[in-house]
């Protein structure tokens, strides 16, 4: 291999990886470029049938149908001319709000067959505005080609004639299409990556089994596990400067202060964008944390999808984290007055997280005495009824 397609094939690999960010969002591949070459061959080898002798006018919707037309152009065989056009709205005197007006579009258009070529139709509301603009002038034909369709958010009556590919009604990136002016260049389609994310918040009492059933569940779905304790732990291992600070409360039993704590949760959170969801363990511990977390993950199109309680009663507790001490030799797991001030911090600052997410409809209460497996299989419900 030359030497410049060794570096074209790194930079490539870098630039367009599965998962990508443009402005604060995250999207996911989701067309690939065989498929988009595939679905334009067929689409312009269906109106070179149909319009053979017909020498029409393609015209381009600009910006996004860029890629598209080009791609288009160079597999339609037959005599043709192109024209590219841009739907600008101004604001008219009338009170009727946004007119939409087309600039570019040079030829007569008079007696001619004339085929849109739109990147894709969704609502239809552009594609109306079309309609009423080519109505006025007296085409011979008129037709609507479109590489993607929506008709899960198509709103209009409006036929299509051609129609390369139906998607879902997601939001997508790429080839041609941008979001805010990003993303135009991709030669593959991307989607919003977080519509499909199970982010689930595992809430219990301290020795509930949080961290034993989320080793089991980050498995069997495929997330990934963030337990904030952990993370303190590794930290205070390590001693790193997060960790020397942690130690001080968690000897106690008491709460890392809420700062540190979501700066710490943020940051595992954006080590893993392409992550198909999360498992919150010991976090959120306080309304404070709650708030954050919500705001954090809309700022990313995320969500929390339900928060599941372990229940246990504390006396059980304190014997199991008692039995984990002798063996984990955790100082925290030691000490009966310090379980009781972990169940404490619990009952004052974490027990209110219940109400917060009783209100979004988000909470569930699961039996957390019996076996392993049992509460796996009582957890593994829940999720799987989201
Ligand atoms: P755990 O093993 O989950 O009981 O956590 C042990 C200790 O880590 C707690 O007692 C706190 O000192 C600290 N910790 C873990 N998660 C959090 C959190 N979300 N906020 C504040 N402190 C935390």
């Amino acid at each position: 291999m030359s030497l410049f397609l060794v570096k074209k094939q790194h930079i490539y690999q870098k630039a367009f990886k599965n998962v990508i960010k443009l402005h604060d969002k995250y999207f996911k591949k989701f067309i690939s470029e065989a498929q988009i070459q595939e679905t334009v061959a067929k689409i312009a080898l269906e109106m070179a049938e149909d319009l053979e002798d017909e020498n029409p006018i393609f015209v381009g919707i600009l910006s996004g149908v860029f890629m598209f037309f080009s791609d288009f152009m160079k597999i339609y065989p037959y005599q043709c001319e192109m024209s590219f056009v841009k739907l600008s709205s101004y604001h008219g005197t009338s009170s009727s709000g946004d007119i939409k007006e087309l600039i570019g579009l040079s030829q007569d258009i008079e007696g001619r067959t004339v085929v849109v070529l739109e990147d894709i139709i969704d609502t239809g509301n552009t594609l109306e505005e079309i309609y009423k603009i080519f109505k006025a002038k007296k085409v011979k034909d008129f037709k609507i080609g479109t590489l993607f369709f929506k008709p899960e958010a198509y709103q209009k009556q409006y036929k299509i004639d051609y129609i390369g590919m139906e998607i879902p009604n997601e939001f997508i990136v790429g080839y041609g299409l941008d979001y805010d002016e990003l993303g135009r260049n991709l030669p593959e389609v991307y989607q919003l990556h977080n519509h499909n994310m199970i982010n689930l918040i595992l809430f219990g009492k301290p020795g509930a089994g949080k961290g034993t059933q989320a080793n089991f569940l980050k498995e069997k779905y495929n997330l990934v596990h963030i337990s904030t304790a952990d993370v303190f732990r590794y930290n205070i291992k390590n001693g790193t400067e997060l960790g020397i600070l942690a130690k001080s409360f968690m000897d106690k039993g008491d709460l890392v202060p809420d700062e540190v704590t979501i700066n710490m949760l943020q940051a595992e959170v954006e080590k893993n964008p392409e992550a198909n969801g999360f498992i919150f363990d010991g976090f959120p511990r306080t309304t404070a944390q709650a708030e954050a977390l919500d705001n954090f993950l809309a700022i990313k199109d995320m969500g929390i999808s339900a928060t599941i309680a372990l229940e246990a009663d504390e006396d059980i507790l304190t014997e199991r984290l008692l039995e984990r001490g002798k063996v984990s030799g955790r100082a925290d797991d030691q000490d009966e007055e310090k379980i009781r001030n972990r169940f404490d911090e619990y009952n004052q600052k974490t027990a209110p997280l219940i109400d917060f997410y009783k209100k979004q409809n988000k909470f569930y209460s699961v039996d957390g005495i019996g076996t392993i497996e049992e509460i796996t299989v009582r957890l593994s419900t829940v999720i799987d009824d989201l």
